[in-house]
Order: C-alpha cells, then sequence, then structure tokens
C-alpha cells in the first residue's frame, strides 16, 4: 500500500488558510489531523473534532509516553500533533493534513523529511490587517500583536516547500490544489508508482 503524503500549512491568522484548506480537504479526501491541546474550548468548538481537548497533565503524560509527533506551547497552552493521528492513516495510504504553525511545521520537517510543507502568506501586511480589522471581533491591541506575530510568520516562510500567496481566493485554492496533485505523482514516490504499474 503507497503510504499517504504528510501535508503541513502554515500561514498567520487572518491569511484565509482555514477557507482555502475548507474548500479543498473533501475534494481532494485530505484527512485532518486533529491535534490536542491545553487551551479551553471555543464557543462552538467540539471535543475530538476542532482539538482533543487536555488537562496538562494529560497532555504530559502523552509527551512521556512518546505520544506526541510534535509540540509546542503557544499563548501559554500546549499544542501537539499525536502520532496516532498521522501514522496509522499514512500508513493506510491516507493524505493526512496539519494545519499548524512555524515551530511545529520546523520540527515536523526535521522528524519527517518528506512532509510537504505549504506557507499561505497574505497579499501583504496592510491587507492582512485590512481583514483583522474586517472581522470586528479583536480590540486594536489585539490587531497588532496578531500583525506582529504575522510578520514574524511571515520571515519563516523561505523554510517551507511550497509559498502560495492568498490574494485571489480562488487562485490559492487552485495554487495549493496544484501542489498537492504534483506531490502524488511526484518523483519521490516512483518506485511505488513503478511497481503499481508493473504488478496491477
Ligand atoms: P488556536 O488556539 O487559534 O486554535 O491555534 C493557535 C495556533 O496553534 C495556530 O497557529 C495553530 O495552527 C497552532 N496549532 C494548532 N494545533 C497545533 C499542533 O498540533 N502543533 C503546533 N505546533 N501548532 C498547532
Amino acid at each position: 500500500m503507497k503510504r499517504g503524503l504528510l501535508i503541513v500549512v502554515s500561514g498567520p491568522s487572518g491569511c484565509g488558510k482555514g477557507t482555502v484548506l475548507g474548500s479543498i480537504v473533501e475534494e481532494m479526501g485530505l484527512c485532518y489531523s486533529v491535534s490536542a491541546t491545553t487551551r479551553s474550548m471555543r464557543e462552538g468548538e467540539v471535543d475530538g473534532v476542532n482539538y482533543h481537548y487536555l488537562t496538562e497533565e494529560q497532555f504530559e503524560t502523552l509527551i512521556a509516553e512518546n505520544k506526541v509527533l510534535e509540540y509546542t506551547t503557544y499563548c501559554g497552552n500546549y499544542y501537539g500533533t499525536l502520532r496516532d493521528e498521522v501514522e496509522e492513516r499514512r500508513n493506510n495510504g491516507q493524505d493526512v493534513l496539519l494545519e499548524i504553525e512555524v515551530v511545529g511545521a520546523a520540527n515536523v520537517k526535521r522528524l519527517c523529511p518528506d512532509a510537504v510543507l505549504i506557507f499561505i502568506a497574505p497579499p501583504s501586511v496592510g491587507e492582512l490587517e485590512r481583514r483583522l480589522r474586517k472581522r470586528g471581533t479583536e480590540t486594536d491591541d489585539v490587531i497588532a500583536s496578531r500583525v506582529a506575530e504575522a510578520e514574524r510568520e511571515i520571515h519563516c516562510a523561505s523554510q517551507y516547500d511550497y509559498l502560495v500567496v492568498n490574494g485571489a481566493l480562488e487562485k490559492a485554492v487552485s495554487d495549493v490544489r496544484s501542489i498537492i496533485n504534483a506531490e502524488r505523482i511526484s518523483a519521490s514516490n516512483k518506485d511505488e508508482i513503478i511497481s503499481e504499474v508493473l504488478n496491477s
């Protein structure tokens, strides 16, 4: 069985990555890895769907048991990718999608060099700020700190395999679709593809 891809997507808050991914996950048969976190559940979120919500003690036990592929602390909470969410599915041939921040993405690439890293950037920092203001859900202080964080994250974009600029949504969706299609037939999978062609 051909092992599934590990696709890692990062991008600053407000860059539209959720919208881009939402348009292709089902269509391309991708499987979201549900992360674990110690942050509290937000309204509308569901345990086991958005995250596995854990206590600090539970999270630290999983780390000690080597069940966490990568983890980081973000705004005072643990966030981590569970090994089982990724390994079982990839071994069953499913392509797994991680939506994680830049430190986690770099750790995944170190641990799984075959991971495909995609960074989704806004067309400009000014446009990102405009989108955050348009949401109307955050104070000026929070917007300023998100913009500063976005600038830090955008500096890390050069570590990624692909950089998609989300100016026009349709173009960004089509770029991500093309990346995944290309990776599915990439030369790094050639041995599996050749043996499939010869043996079926
Ligand atoms: P939020 O609290 O808004 O859901 O997520 C905060 C940040 O944590 C986002 O940038 C999100 O991509 C990141 N994140 C979510 N899950 C994981 C994870 O498993 N590992 C890492 N490293 N970051 C994560």
